[in-house]
């Protein structure tokens, strides 16, 4: 099956339902609606001049057109690349050249972001070049920017407009192309978050997400009376996949808060919308249960959930449980490269398990865990992470090097993830293998010396890495946040460390501030504080 053969069932089978729900501009589209709305938009890109194959860039935040096209593009046999709308000129044009893109959706505005301007800045040319033969000389394969604002600027197609151009013919090559696709083609690029170096274009077909949204959903046990709100960036796989598809596939609800991530307004649509689920990293849902005025809300439909992405505090889960009512809500581990979702908890699972677990391998997905030559080691002890089948990507786009070191010659996925699984199947993510640190050849896991950090009273988040070191190979840092009027110097740490944990895990160099780099989506990029004390280091 196809994405496009899913929402035409869906639609046949639940045309009344609500689909889309987007709160803030008091959006509603039913299921019957929002395909009649796909196929125009699918025949207009057709009508753009674009071909089976090529790379449609999106680059906005959560909106209803973001959704149009990812349908539309899926029906018209395009790629979808999503771009991460916190990302600036040089990013996007990194991107864009990337993967080719020859057309780029983008937002007009979006809180202090200009996207036209932006393009604008980077593609002169728009204003003089012919409608939808752009020519850029940074942008070599760009042909057209189509704006969702309201007005289009110079060279710009405006989103809305581009149904007008469709004619009788560009609807029947669209049917001829619906007919001829087949499952593994490709339909998605989508960068990695970025967290341990530069992001990579993960490439995903239809069987590879529409399969991993199916499980996905099973184990939050979705139907078509859920109503699941999503606050989490569509560009990325939590949002797309895990969200829209999983809702899409069962004829369920989506319900988007707000364009910006805002914890007000994600309670607000909860209580308004009678939502049964409700997605979330976790800071956002430590945003959401530290809201003042928290206790005002009714949320008192929600059931199910995920959280994904990092690993959830065990305070922050039980609250989720007793204080949302979310008492079905689970825990998922994956990556942009595994479609994504290859763990997850089962309704039943105990709060411990929903903790320091992320729960058991998926269906039809197979697993291994390895050290450092390759050999698979025994239940419990820690090792490499690989996965296997239908939800490993087909590679990263145009860079068969990276992909020869992602994925072996027997298609299992290298997870870059440290892990242990147990007797009975559960897995424990323990580290990032880039972040393991080797001091004078032992072995060091920054998560273990960043958990007994965190039993000090006054610290109140704690990040270790290694930096390089001539003597050493490598010497240990932290990076500490303190609580609030707290104050403590790298001797006091020091002192803290000394005969509660091995000489070689004391820190070396420590510094105290007040925020740590992070990706867009909350992740914390060890990679940036490694620069950074390298370069004060000298
Ligand atoms: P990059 O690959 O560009 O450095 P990234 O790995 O953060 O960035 P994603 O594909 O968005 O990009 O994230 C996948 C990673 O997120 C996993 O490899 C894992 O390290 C982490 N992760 C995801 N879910 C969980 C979870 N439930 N618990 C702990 N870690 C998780
Ligand atoms: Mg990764």
């Amino acid at each position: 099956k196809t994405i496009g053969d899913m929402l035409n069932e869906t639609a046949a089978r639940f045309p009344d339902n609500e689909f889309l729900v987007f709160a803030e501009d008091g959006i509603r589209l039913s299921y019957e609606e929002f395909l009649h709305d796909v196929e125009a938009f699918a025949a207009g890109f057709l009508a753009l001049g674009l071909e089976p194959g090529d790379r449609v860039g999106v680059w906005a935040p959560n909106r209803i057109e973001w959704v149009i096209t990812q349908f539309a593009t899926a029906k018209a046999g395009l790629i979808q690349v999503n771009i991460n709308p916190a990302y600036r000129t040089h990013e996007l044009e990194y991107a864009l050249n990337k993967v080719g893109c020859k057309a780029l959706v983008l937002a007009d505005k979006f809180k202090t972001s200009d996207y036209e301007a932006m393009l604008q800045e980077l593609a002169p040319e728009l204003a003089t070049c012919p409608h939808g033969k752009l020519d850029a000389a940074h942008l070599p394969h760009l042909r057209a920017a189509i704006t969702m604002g309201e007005e289009a600027p110079a060279g710009f197609f405006q989103f809305a407009d581009i149904v007008e151009l469709a004619e009788e013919e560009h609807y029947e090559r669209l049917y001829e192309i619906e007919r001829s696709l087949k499952p593994t083609d490709d339909i998605n690029i989508q960068f990695t978050s970025g967290t341990t170096g530069n992001p990579k274009g993960a490439t995903l077909s239809h069987h590879n997400i529409l399969n991993n949204a199916k499980f996905v959903g099973a184990a939050m046990n979705l139907t078509s009376e859920d109503r699941l709100c999503v606050p989490v960036p569509l560009y990325h796989c939590f949002g797309m996949v895990m969200s829209v598809l999983a809702c899409a596939l069962v004829g369920a609800t989506l319900v988007f808060p707000a364009e910006a991530f805002e914890p007000k307004s994600v309670l607000q649509a909860v209580e308004d919308e009678r939502c049964t689920g409700l997605q979330g990293v976790p800071t956002m849902f430590i945003a959401e249960l530290n809201e003042p005025n928290f206790k005002r809300y009714d949320l008192s439909s929600l059931r199910t959930g995920i959280m994904a992405g990092s690993p959830c505090p065990v305070e922050v889960m039980k609250r989720v449980i007793s204080d949302m009512h979310m008492s079905e809500c689970t825990i998922a581990y994956g990556m942009t490269e595994t479609s994504p979702v290859s763990f997850q908890t089962a309704r039943g699972d105990s709060v411990e398990r929903r903790t320091s677990t992320v729960g058991r391998i998926h269906p039809h997905a197979e697993v291994k865990v390895i050290d450092e030559d390759g050999k698979t080691v025994p239940r419990g002890t820690q090792g490499q992470l690989c996965t296997r089948g239908y939800l490993v990507m087909r590679g990263y786009w145009d860079d068969a090097d990276r992909t020869a070191e992602a994925i072996d010659a027997d298609g299992w996925m290298h997870t870059g993830d440290l892990a242990v699984i147990d007797a009975e199947g559960y897995c424990r993510i323990t580290g990032r293998v880039k972040d393991m640190v080797i001091r004078g050849g032992e072995n060091i896991y920054p998560r273990e010396v960043e958990e007994f950090l965190y039993t000090h009273p006054d610290i109140r988040d704690a990040q270790v890495f290694g930096i390089p070191d001539e003597k050493y190979g490598e010497e240990l840092c932290a990076w500490l946040q303190l609580k609030e009027g707290a104050e403590l110097d790298a001797g006091a740490i020091k002192a803290f460390c000394n005969g509660q944990i091995a000489h070689y895990k004391i820190p070396r160099h420590v510094r105290f501030v007040d925020e740590y780099p992070m990706t867009v989506t909350g992740k914390i990029q060890k990679f940036k504080m490694r620069e950074a004390m390298m370069k004060d280091l000298g």
